[in-house]
């Protein structure tokens, strides 16, 4: 098949068509979650765009083999081997075991996938599952002269790299090491400043839950060698393409490439696919600072997961984006009014295969060209108002929706089921509209008493109310 998917590679400073090692098939890797909290909507930002490339590669042709970590181990609050231990501190808040933490946060994770549309990787492994892969090549990167002990712990050798700064220009590695000198937490086994840790034994957390034997003595694998066995046991030791979020670049994915490259001594992966961050106006979001968004919040705001989704695909993955309530009203009243056109659409006549030829390489054009997803999205908008047969429309915004993944046309059904209260008096209406306010404040502030009795006075009089994705739903009973 002819490669023509192109997206801009990290590694290269380009956009770089795809070509895959072997024909027709993409080998492709996305960095876990960390599973001791909730899943932000930052975070899941990266899912979205990933799983819309996966698909767009699919869409294109491709058949494509997709790993994923689940890391449940090892990774500190620091991405630099500093810091709490991310899991622990999760344990210690629930008063849970790490195990408990662990299985409770995967399933949190898929659970807001699913919301999302996000298509579950063909493997998820947990890097619980994979303590011998880690051993052994932790052992062979000893052997080979690239890691070395120290304090108990083993460490990657920075100093034997040509480029261990793959991913960065001569003035971004200036500024990388310069984060390094400032470091407070220094550990003073290393031999380079950023030499980083494949095996810890002696730590500072002697609380530690999770150790396994190894020829180090009794202890648990730094964050990074995950990704490096994991992908390898999976997808060999040539893939395709890896993804991240920007923060990954250094130094995770610096790393494992340290990693996977001086282990196989030859090139890893060839594209690397970054999404950048979420932010709030203030600048990055954040866990720490104000509310912590995530799926279960918005939804509780009565945003349906989907609108979310669609916001992320009307921008580019490449550039930040800024999250706020109202701007994510905006695409609620896009959403509805595109998805109720949509559901409007009668399956009538025939598909005109040459419109549906026309309409669907313009689609493919815009994610082969660095994942235009907003492009995508506005060829979809085209269809809609496109001078073709209803079925015609159908068909293209089925076949859309296989990468898009926004579910219009059901949501759109919903959207449109006429409602119970059309044809109510104005002064009615505007009582009832004031009283949801008034109830929704009483529920912003705890006080469920007077919500209750509010949706009660309302029942007396004839009102029935219901909470749903939507917003709240009033009719008469
Ligand atoms: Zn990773």
């Amino acid at each position: 098949m002819e490669n023509k998917f192109k997206f801009y590679n990290t590694l290269t400073r380009n956009i770089d068509t795809v070509i895959p090692n072997v024909e027709g098939k993409i080998s492709m890797y996305t960095c876990g979650p960390t599973v001791y909290h909730f899943a932000h909507i930052g975070n899941l930002r990266s899912y979205i765009m990933e799983d819309v490339l996966e698909k767009s590669l699919r869409y294109v042709g491709y058949d494509v083999k997709r790993v994923m970590n689940i890391t449940d181990v090892g990774h500190l609050s620091s991405d630099a081997d500093t810091g709490e231990d991310k899991m622990l501190k999760g344990a210690k808040r629930e008063n849970k075991t790490v195990m408990e933490i662990a299985q409770f946060y995967t399933d949190a994770f898929f659970s807001d996938c699913e919301k999302l549309n996000i298509k579950r990787p063909d493997v998820v492994e947990p890097a619980t599952n994979c303590i011998p892969e880690f051993i052994h090549m932790v052992s062979v990167l000893l052997d080979k002269g690239y890691a070395y002990e120290a304090g108990g712990n083993v460490y990657f050798d920075t100093s034997k790299l040509e480029d261990y700064y793959v991913f960065s220009s001569a003035v971004e590695k200036e500024q990388l090491l310069e984060g390094v000198r400032a470091d407070v937490d220094v550990d003073d086994n290393k031999k380079n400043s950023n030499d980083f840790v494949l095996w810890f034994t002696k730590s500072k957390f002697e609380d530690q839950a999770l150790k396994w034997d190894s020829p180090w003595g009794v202890g648990y694998p730094g964050w990074h060698i995950e990704c490096s066995c994991i992908s390898m046991k999976h997808l060999g030791e040539y893939m395709d393409i890896h993804c991240g979020g920007v923060d990954n670049i250094f130094p995770h994915h610096t790393n494992e490439i340290a990693q996977s490259e001086s282990f196989t001594g030859h090139k890893w992966c060839n594209h690397w696919f970054h999404v950048n961050h979420l932010n709030d106006q203030s600048g990055k979001m954040s866990k720490s600072k104000g509310d912590f968004l995530t799926v279960s919040l918005i939804e509780s705001k009565g945003y349906n997961p989907l609108v979310y989704r669609m916001f992320c695909l009307q921008s580019h993955y490449r550039k930040p984006l800024v999250f706020s309530y109202e701007a994510l009203d905006n695409m609620v009243a896009a959403y509805n009014k595109l998805a109720k056109k949509v559901a409007e659409l009668k399956n009538e006549g025939e598909v005109d295969q040459e419109v549906f030829a026309q309409y669907r390489a313009k689609f493919e054009d815009a994610l082969c060209n660095d994942l235009n997803t907003s492009m995508a999205i506005t060829v979809l908008y085209d269809v809609v108002k496109a001078d073709t047969n209803d079925a015609t429309k159908l068909a293209l915004i089925n076949d859309f929706d296989y990468v898009l993944s926004l579910n219009l046309y059901e949501e759109g059904k919903k959207l449109s089921e006429t409602p119970a209260n059309a044809g109510v008096d104005a002064e009615l209406e505007a009582f009832v509209l004031a009283k949801i306010e008034e109830r929704a404040a009483a529920k912003k502030a705890k006080d469920f008493a007077t919500a209750d009795a509010i949706r009660d006075e309302l029942l007396a009089k004839g009102v029935a109310i219901k909470d749903t994705r939507e917003g709240v739903k009033w009719e008469l009973v």
